[in-house]
């Protein structure tokens, strides 16, 4: 098919505008909010378009007969079929508006044909609907080629509208005939818009269902799958795509289809992403559940040691969350969910927050256990949606780098100020309070100053973590540097005040790691200076640990 452009609007004596509203539905409303659905029904379309460098005049209108019976399968649609489908948990209300004025903006469908979209029917909706149905005329005649037509490629379209209101589009002849009563094509756009919109909002279980393979999927609850027929009023097949009680369509708006190959993971719009509500229509007063902050002990965890995950998270809704009802956090590292907290079910309050501590996970034990690495993690609030919010888009944190080092302790130790008092190069490993003890000078600035070698680390690696734990036997001035093996020469990394409480440093030298690595490729070791200076007091230096980790 040649690509096709419009290339002027018919211009055309405009006929006044008709509204027809229908009467609301009969049953009463559901418990979750009901959608308003806006139809746009154009009886004529009357466009000029050029196709291939040549103009062509197109006229269509749908005869009286056309358009009651295209209103009446609208309204059998949102009245009965929805509710139907949606097992009761969606009981939208209907508007139906005619509009004599001919429909002559059109642009191009996905098969290479026209028809209305969002922008070119934009004066036509009315503001305060959820979703918005454009029927109208797409057979006709072409007065330039003197032939009919049917200028739609396709039977029904569906726009992404993201968190906005969902808007299809249908030409009348792909509906229902008289000999065919059936509203197959409204129920397949709808079941777009409706995922469409809450999958952008984060309302709808993932993964999406595919509503264009249903032989891909089964019911949940009894494994059954589904015939991919049409079906209509005079012909209804059970487990057809469209069936109101027990097809595809009908699991698909009740939450319970599945991947053939998980077939007991509920997916779909269930009755929990209809009580979310729609773009417009919204529950009055919903708790919404963010996570305020989030962090982990130790707060630089090296490899192997367990980390416990915790998180503040806040109801910032105009609701209560539902007492009895689990505030449950994931924690994730890398995307995966490796801890949880689930404990909590008290109501949390409208503005109230509380902060919870992972006490679970997949795997059994309640925290990570650290490998090296950089990382990301984030907190993740009522991540499985056990809690209707006002918006399901907004229960995670950002991402936080988690960067594990592996530590390494010095395999020697030089001494270039001052004597050793106690202890040896091995004392420097664990922070166990066995000390390696260095007396100061005695004479001008006392000092003592020592470098640790530590070896096996590759000039590969991403980054280093220095740590330092030590006290002294009066308050002293502490610098700690790191060899700079391309400028040969010490780079200061802290200077502090220590004096007889035992203080813990952990410093990343800045730059590149591999400066600070000997040789040029493969491991080498790095080497760090420990300095203690007073003025006037001699003293003695207690060492408990020093390390470089790895990433
Ligand atoms: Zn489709």
């Amino acid at each position: 098919m040649a690509h096709r452009s419009i290339a002027t609007l018919a211009a055309l004596t405009l006929a006044a505008v008709t509204l027809t509203m229908t009467a609301a539905p009969a049953h009463a409303a559901g418990a979750n909010p009901a959608w308003k659905i806006e139809v746009i029904l154009y009886k004529n379309t009357d466009v000029t378009y050029t196709d291939a460098g040549v103009s062509h005049h197109f006229v269509g209108t749908l005869v009286p007969a056309e358009v009651s019976r295209a209103i009446s399968d609208a309204t059998q649609f949102v009245n009965t079929d929805i509710p139907a489908l949606s097992s009761g948990n969606q009981r939208p209300s209907l508007s139906v508006k005619t509009i004599d004025t001919a429909l002559s903006n059109l642009g191009p469908d996905v098969d290479g044909g026209w028809t209305p979209n969002p922008s070119t029917t934009a004066s036509d909706q009315d503001p305060g609907f959820d979703s918005y149905i454009v029927l109208w005329q797409s057979f006709g005649w072409d007065f330039t080629a003197a032939h009919s037509d049917n200028i739609a490629h396709d039977g029904g379209l569906t726009w992404p509208m993201g968190s906005a209101p969902t808007f299809s589009s249908i030409p009348v002849p792909y509906m229902g005939t008289d000999t065919n009563p059936q509203r197959n094509t409204l129920k397949h756009e709808w079941g777009h818009a409706i995922l469409g919109y809450y999958d952008a909002v984060g309302a709808a279980p993932k993964p999406a269902v595919d509503n264009h393979h249903p032989e891909t999927s089964v019911n949940c609850h009894t494994g059954q799958g589904y015939v991919l027929v049409d079906e209509n009023d005079l012909n209804l097949v059970p487990n057809s795509i469209f069936n109101d009680t027990s097809g595809f369509t009908h699991d698909y708006y009740s939450g319970s289809t599945a991947n053939a190959g998980d077939p007991t993971q509920c997916l779909g719009i269930g009755p929990a992403t209809w009580a979310a509500g729609g773009p417009v229509t919204k529950p009055v007063g919903s708790p919404d559940l963010v996570v305020t902050s989030f962090g982990w002990s130790p707060t630089a965890p090296t490899t192997g040691v367990s980390v416990t995950f915790t998180a503040t998270i806040k109801n910032q809704g105009t609701a209560a969350t539902p007492a009895g009802t689990k505030h449950g956090v994931a924690f994730l590292v890398d995307g995966t969910s490796i801890a949880y907290s689930d404990t909590d079910t008290a109501s949390l309050a409208p503005g109230a927050s509380i902060t919870l501590t992972a006490n679970g996970s997949n795997a059994g034990g309640a925290t990570w256990p650290a490998t090296r690495g950089k990382h990301t993690a984030l907190a993740w609030v009522d991540d499985v949606n056990r809690i209707v919010e006002s918006n399901e888009s907004n229960n995670k944190s950002a991402s936080k780098a988690l960067n594990v080092y592996s530590p390494t302790a010095p395999s020697s130790v030089t001494i270039s100020a001052g004597t050793v008092r106690a202890g040896s190069v091995s004392s420097l490993a664990k922070a166990d309070n066995i000390n390696y003890q260095i007396n100061s000078t005695t004479a001008s600035t006392r000092t003592t100053t020592w470098s640790g070698t530590i070896p096996n680390l590759p000039n590969s690696t991403p980054g280093l973590q220095v740590r330092y734990k030590g006290a002294n036997s009066v308050s002293t001035s502490e610098t700690l540097s790191i060899w700079n093996y391309t400028t040969n020469a010490w780079v200061p990394l802290k200077t502090s005040t220590v004096g007889t409480t035992p203080s813990t440093t952990t410093v990343i030298p800045p730059g590149t790691s591999a400066d600070y690595v000997s040789g040029a490729s493969g491991s080498g070791s790095v080497k760090i200076q420990v300095k203690h200076t007073s003025a006037s007091s001699s003293f003695y230096t207690s060492n408990d640990l020093l390390s470089v980790g790895y990433l």
